[in-house]
């Protein structure tokens, strides 16, 4: 199958979870994540429809975007970051991305805030929530998230719009079910205490149906576009 005909068949399977779960497909975005992927490719795929690349790594966006920028395409694509964000790389992550996934630390908010008032430009960020005590997993705990985001809200070049989740992996996405759960319960929590953020990242190629089931508004697909990819991160 090709990537166009990939693509539809993704776009169709979140339009049918949405309207099985009583919600609009439009209250869902599809970040199509394209690490390791050809530029090529992706331009294949934004041709077809996808408006939101993801990217994991700072440096491989850059130079994809700078190729892209040298072929001169009008293509229109939100350039999303999904992985984990070093200090020492935020500067150039405020310059690529329109919305950064993976806002996990004080003192990384410090520094998007930092470049993006040099940059003249409101930072769209989630914060990424860690959910399970799995050693390396990103993400801030639930008992801190309420002080960072008291923290954030004095940030005026930072735009909070929503909460990122990365569940352990398993095959059976049933599984994952409970995480996504968790993290829309947080959000339900943060909004009360008055911070509504709407926006929850969540789901990816095996698991998206139960995650939009459970309230995702951003899906970040990679495999069922793309296809496998050869270095497996
Ligand atoms: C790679 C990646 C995805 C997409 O994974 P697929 O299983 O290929 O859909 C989603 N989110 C993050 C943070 C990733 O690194």
């Amino acid at each position: 199958m090709g990537i166009a005909e990939a693509f539809k068949a993704v776009q169709a399977r979140i339009n049918s979870s949405a309207l099985k779960a009583g919600r609009s497909p439009d209250s869902i975005k599809l970040v199509a994540v394209s690490k390791t992927i050809a530029l090529q490719k992706i331009i294949e795929a934004v041709n077809a429809g996808v408006s939101i690349v993801g990217e994991n790594k700072v440096q491989e966006a850059r130079e994809k975007i700078t190729e892209l920028r040298e072929r001169n395409t009008d293509l229109n694509i939100e350039w999303h970051l999904i992985g984990n964000l070093q200090k020492n790389k935020a500067k150039t992550a405020v310059h690529l991305f329109d919305v950064i996934h993976s806002l996990d630390s004080l003192s990384l908010a410090e520094e998007l805030n930092k470049y993006s008032q040099r940059f003249n430009k409101r930072q769209r960020v989630l914060i990424q929530v860690k959910l399970s005590d799995e050693p390396t997993k990103y993400g801030v705990m639930e008992k801190y998230l309420m002080a960072l985001l008291e923290r954030l809200a004095r940030m005026e070049n930072l735009r909070p719009e929503g909460l990122m989740t990365m569940p352990p992996f398993y095959e059976d996405p049933e599984k994952t079910r409970p995480y996504f759960k968790n993290l829309r319960e947080i959000s339900v929590k943060t909004c009360e205490k008055g911070f509504p953020l709407k926006e929850l990242s969540m789901g990816m190629s095996h698991d998206f149906e139960v995650a939009i089931e459970e309230g995702a508004t951003m899906v970040r697909i990679g495999t069922a576009i793309f296809g496998e990819r050869q270095v497996k991160k």
